[in-house]
């Protein structure tokens, strides 16, 4: 069976070696060269880079746990569908929501539609408004335009997500009009 490195023979030695009054650290973690040559521990090059190495990389996790969003969505058109005209002066597209509620209560969302292009939202089932904690919710939802701003075959339309009245994320989809 070979040594797993659990230092548990450390101790026990340590232990074994304080009640006789004998010197500690008989069984240590050491480098060949500190042994044979009785060399001090040093401080080395390898020893700086890993130390280094961990700092940028608890620097990052922690920045990365920091800056995680409480509320993630991803948005897209439903594919296959093509724009609807709603009256004479609107066109609507339909898009689909996944949205993941990553804290530990209930959350108020709204969707609303910012940018260059104005639009309202429509959602199809007005309870997907409440996202359960710790839980992922699609909603499906169009989008109607004012003719008048649709100045091409397909523009970009910037969606906003609100959770509890808190702008979260803007999401940036494509809005589908007739060719111009
Ligand atoms: S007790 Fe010591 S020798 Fe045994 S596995 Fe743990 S570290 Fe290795």
């Amino acid at each position: 069976m070979e040594c797993v490195g659990c230092t548990a023979c450390i101790d026990a030695c340590n232990s074994v070696m304080d009640k006789i009054n004998r010197p500690l650290g008989l069984i240590r973690m050491a480098s060949e060269n500190q042994i044979s040559k009785k060399q001090p521990f040093r401080i080395n090059g390898k020893i700086r880079f890993y130390s280094v190495l961990l700092l940028a990389l608890v620097g990052l996790m922690s920045f990365l746990l920091l800056s995680r969003k409480s509320i993630d969505t991803s948005i897209s058109r439903v594919k296959g569908q093509l724009y609807q005209e709603v009256g004479k002066d609107s066109l609507s597209n339909l898009f689909q929501a996944k949205i993941i509620n990553k804290t530990h209560s209930d959350v108020q969302y709204e969707l609303r539609v910012e940018g260059d292009i104005p639009g309202t939202v429509k959602m199809i089932d007005t309870k997907h408004h409440t996202l359960k904690a710790e839980s992922l919710s699609n909603a499906t939802f169009f989008i109607a335009v004012p003719l008048d701003k649709v100045k091409a075959r397909s523009s970009k339309i910037r969606i906003s997500v609100y959770g509890n009245g808190q702008k979260i994320q803007t999401i940036t989809s494509t809005f589908l009009g007739p060719f111009i």
